[in-house]
């Protein structure tokens, strides 16, 4: 099984360039979001014609409906490794599930995260026991650091927040080091894997991580569904992080109020009818995904590889780096092009050469700023990308940055714009 890579929707598009022609889309934007697996929309489109309301009807289709959302949980319970006790909470996306479990924390508890976090790791947790660390150049200094404000915490529940690979750099943080350091001081380790999980197996059992997040839209699957999986007993403990129907078992008049019991599985916070297409749809790339790690990793790896290479070799191009180049990463690169204006490349790579790159501080503001003074470009690759889509944007940036455009571009709105 796997021999043959996965395929994306729309690997052939094509898009206009500035003269006129269509050219293949090079999407070399897949840190952002990932394009959609063939199998992914075959199977959409399969359930589609079911569609109706999970945990709701009593009809047929509704019957269906609810058994796929149920199976769906099963799947990525499968591909996230998670123990059989382990939640899983169907979210929005990473930000949404991360959201839910800063709402979800016993009082007081102390959370320990880096501040070159993504926004979504970085921003939802509130109160006085929170300490941002600034992110050493060195993962094991790193970890000590985790280590000594771990020691100075409160006492209490405690979580450390890490994320399984930068959005910013695509490497990859020592998750092993950073939980073995956590459970020495009794805490509990959220791993926000929305970066990681696409390019590599996580196993929340083998890295015995109490927690771990994901988006369905960088896992190859379309927009709409997340997942929050891990430790049961904070979630069910928790007010709902909605409330509506579905997070209740029984409300009742009680004359001047209501009495409500709220659920306590997952719907305890997954109020509304569910998103039974985006949960499928999920669950579905999880399983394709979790078929094909060997070849994926070694058409990642080869792509990577040659893209570092050949970005090297672009006059001022300059990776940025939280541990250094030689730390390992999965296929997403950031770097600056000396004193040029990202915004400007990235709309010229755009416009003339059909690539889709991302520029700007990727919604990791602290990150961007000290790696790169503020805005930066970012190349990522997944099972969509081709070699000549490396090799494009590297001859493309090359010339960019050699000749110069005979194209004038000006900021309109906002952006870069030919
Ligand atoms: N964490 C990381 C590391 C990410 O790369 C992203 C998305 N760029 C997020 C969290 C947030 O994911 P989403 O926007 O799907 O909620």
């Amino acid at each position: 099984v796997g021999a043959a890579l996965p395929r994306t929707v729309g690997a052939s598009l094509r898009v206009p360039v500035l003269t006129g022609e269509r050219v293949e889309y090079a999407n070399l934007d897949h840190a952002a979001s990932a394009p959609c697996l063939e199998q992914v929309r075959d199977a959409v489109d399969e359930l589609l014609p079911w569609y109706a309301s999970a945990h709701r009807g009593a009809g047929f289709a509704s019957q269906v409906s609810t058994r796929v959302y149920e199976q769906a949980r099963e799947a990525v319970r499968r591909f996230l490794g998670a123990r059989g006790s382990d939640a899983v909470v169907f979210t929005r996306n990473t930000t949404d599930a991360l959201n839910l479990l800063a709402r979800s924390l016993p009082k007081r508890t102390a959370v320990v995260l880096f501040d070159t976090e993504h926004h979504a790791a970085l921003l939802p947790w509130r109160g006085p026991h929170v300490r941002r660390l600034r992110t050493p150049g060195d993962p094991d200094a790193a970890v000590l650091e985790l280590d000594r404000a771990l020691r100075e915490a409160p006492v209490g529940p405690r979580l450390v927040v890490v994320t399984g690979a930068s959005n910013v750099t695509g490497e990859v943080w020592p998750v092993a080091e950073v939980v073995r350091v956590a459970r020495r001081h009794g805490a509990r380790v959220v791993l926000d894997a929305a970066q990681l999980a696409p390019h590599r197996p996580v196993d929340l059992r083998a890295l015995d991580v109490d927690y771990a997040v994901v988006s369905g839209h960088k896992l190859y699957a379309p927009f709409g569904a997340g997942a929050l999986v891990g430790r049961s007993d904070w979630l069910q403990a928790a007010e709902p992080y909605l409330v509506g129907g579905g997070a209740t078992t029984r409300v009742t008049d009680r004359g001047d109020r209501l009495g409500v019991s709220w659920s306590n599985g997952p719907e305890r916070h997954e109020a509304g009818t569910p998103n039974v297409v985006g949960v499928h749809a999920l669950a579905t790339a999880c399983d394709v995904l979790g078929r094909h790690w060997a070849r994926t990793l070694e058409h990642e790896r080869a792509l990577l590889a040659r893209l570092r290479e050949g970005l090297r070799s672009v006059p001022g191009v300059a990776e940025l780096s939280l541990f250094g180049a030689g730390h390992d990463r999965v296929g997403v690169v950031g770097f600056t092009v000396g004193a040029q204006d990202v915004g400007y490349l990235a709309a010229a790579l755009s416009a003339e050469h059909g690539i889709g790159v991302r520029d700007g501080a990727f919604c990791a503001h602290v990150a961007v700023q000290r790696l790169a003074g503020g805005r930066a470009l970012r190349a990522s690759i997944g099972l969509g990308t081709t070699e000549e889509h490396v090799d494009r944007l590297v001859e493309a940036l090359r010339r960019l940055v050699t000749e110069g455009s005979r194209f004038a571009y000006e900021v309109r709105d906002g952006r870069w714009a030919p």
